[in-house]
């Protein structure tokens, strides 16, 4: 009986393991990310959007929304002032990834 499963795990090449582990690991990283982009969303959601995520002060119509969702005084509205949680750098690799996707499929030869 339980031999089926096992052999089969035999027949996998060193490489295919590998690949598996890699893979793996992939998977976990994206689930804890995906974990932590939504525990980020669940206290956005909860924040006040009259008071300041800094300071708690009241903001009302001088409320500035940065790029991690959360509002802002004035005072607190630069990354900088607030410990910005916004992946700044990360989005502008994504976005050099994206013009290179375009400028690579725009060189392909048409078949
Ligand atoms: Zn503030
Ligand atoms: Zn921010």
């Amino acid at each position: 009986m339980g031999f089926a499963g096992l052999s089969k795990g035999f027949l996998l090449t060193k490489q295919e393991r590998k690949d598996k582990e890699f893979e793996n690991r992939i998977q976990q990283g994206r689930q804890e990310e995906e974990a932590k982009e939504r525990e980020r969303k669940d206290q956005i959601e909860a924040q006040d959007p009259t008071r300041c995520f800094k300071c708690r002060r009241k903001i009302g119509l001088t409320a500035i929304r940065c790029h991690c969702q959360y509002y802002f005084c004035g005072r607190h509205r630069y990354a900088e002032q607030h410990e910005c949680s916004f992946d700044y750098r990360r989005q502008g690799k994504q976005q050099l990834e994206a013009k290179l996707e375009q400028v690579t499929s725009d060189k392909l030869p048409l078949v």
